[in-house]
């Protein structure tokens, strides 16, 4: 199979023989016809397979010239990163034709992003969250979508973002084409699609589960926090293989510890990148992993799912992820495009039971490598890890407390919260009352 068998463009053709893509990805080749006559698709399939291309592809076949403001097409993502990544897919493939299109997202100056709007627009992506702050302010509207696709979807149901989602497949216009890419079809992700979707075709293309075949996986067992940092210098250290490694953590706080320890031992060559990140900083973490700057990237699930980062040769578990699920994913951020990848997990006594659940959702053990003698065992827990000290006197005192005791509840003047002035809660009121009665 050829791009060119395909019913595609010269221009479009061109652009992709720019880029060096003659021949379309499995996804590519079995979502286009089906998004060109106009079905609602659901498609379960990682990064990394050429998922971007598979919906830009047909969309762009389809969109033709117009000098309508509002969008036609309206691409949702989970992070401000992703809206980056589309929007640079959509540039190489309209580099031979006129089509207009911007990003948006949170923590990015609204004005600047509202006059993207104003100026005109075919295709428009964003996070769902400034998404509906420009439906609300009247700076978008939703009356001239035609297609609709939702990237990421499970990621975007877990970082809490379905009531925005539901809004927004309220707000369009039902005569619409629905795409959705998700890597994993769970109950959350089925309730959507049922409410909203008509007659989807479903199109699959990596088995929910099936960690990919190239990747080499190996894990240490690994007593503690601190331990696991000496074995990880160590590796840096030692194995010259570790070109380009995303090393996950499983919160921000124990992330910003593995960097403050590392960074002063690998000067410039560690990233971290995290949800209390300015997005500068994460732009620019991003951005020197992405050219080979930095070798080492710290990262939380959150902000590393579909990322697109090629040529990566490790995948560091620096924790073992409680849902099996996460650790399929992140260990599938190796191994891309016929390269071989490998992926290294840190296992406590307390992860073990999460590598039980790993290895039956995979059917396949991970090969289990002994702690080299070279690294150091520390003795010293973080809080996390500290046992739970049953303290007799808080016994004593528990007995003794009554339900007016110490835990008093907080005064009314200390339980407000910061809603904003008075007119500004009004005009929000008023705003969602009308939204939502438009609703009914
Ligand atoms: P995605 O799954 O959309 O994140 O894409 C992963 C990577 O594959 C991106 O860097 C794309 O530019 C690249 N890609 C997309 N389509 C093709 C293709 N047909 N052949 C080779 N690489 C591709």
């Amino acid at each position: 199979m050829h791009f060119k068998d395909l019913n595609i463009t010269p221009a479009l053709l061109k652009a992709l023989h720019d880029l060096g893509f003659d021949t379309p990805t499995p996804i590519q080749e079995k979502a286009f016809p089906v998004v060109m006559s106009g079905k609602d698709v659901v498609a379960i399939a990682q990064t990394g397979t050429g998922k971007t291309f598979a919906y830009l592809l047909p969309i762009l076949r389809q969109l033709n010239f117009s000098e309508q403001k509002q969008p036609r097409v309206l691409i949702v993502v989970p992070t401000r990163e992703l809206v980056v990544q589309v929007t640079d897919e959509i540039k190489k493939l309209t580099a031979y034709i006129n089509i207009r299109y911007a990003g948006i997202y949170g923590g990015a100056n609204i004005n600047t992003q509202k006059q993207l709007i104003y100026n005109g627009l075919d295709i428009l992506v964003a996070t769902p969250g400034r998404l509906m702050d420009m439906f609300l302010s009247r700076t978008l509207q939703f009356h001239s979508i035609q297609k609709l696709v939702i990237d990421e979807v499970d990621e975007m149901l877990n970082l809490g973002f379905r009531p925005q989602l539901l809004s927004i497949m309220e707000a369009i216009p039902p005569k619409r084409q629905n795409l959705l890419f998700s890597a994993t079809l769970d109950e959350d992700v089925e309730k959507m699609i049922a409410g909203y979707f008509h007659q989807p075709v479903y199109l699959e293309l990596v088995a929910r589960g099936t960690p990919i075949e190239k990747i080499t996986q190996y894990a240490y067992y690994v007593p503690n926090f601190n331990t696991k940092i000496n074995l990880l210098e160590y590796l840096l250290l030692t194995d010259e293989s570790i070109k380009k490694v995303l090393v996950f953590v499983k919160n921000k706080k124990l992330g910003d510890i593995l960097y403050k320890s590392l960074e002063p031992k690998f000067i410039g060559e560690i990233g971290i990148i995290h949800s209390n990140k300015t997005q500068p900083q994460r732009f620019s973490s991003l951005k020197k992993f992405l050219e080979g700057n930095n070798r080492v990237l710290i990262a939380t699930d959150i902000i590393a799912r579909g990322l697109d980062i090629p040529e990566m040769s490790h995948v560091i578990n620096f924790d073992t992820p409680k849902e099996p699920g996460d650790y399929i994913h992140r260990i599938g951020r190796t191994g891309r495009a016929d390269k071989e990848g490998s992926t290294v997990t840190f296992i406590t006594e307390v992860e073990k039971l999460f590598q039980i659940k790993i290895e039956t959702l995979m059917n396949k053990k991970i090969h289990m490598l002994d702690l080299p003698l070279e690294v150091e065992i520390s003795n010293i827990l973080i809080p996390e890890e500290k046992p739970i000290k049953k303290d007799k006197n808080l016994k004593k005192f528990n007995k003794q407390a009554t339900p007016k005791g110490a835990f008093h509840e907080k005064k009314d003047k200390n339980k407000k919260v910061n809603l904003g002035g008075k007119r500004r809660q009004e005009t929000k009121r008023r705003k969602e009352a009308k939204f939502i009665s438009k609703m009914k």
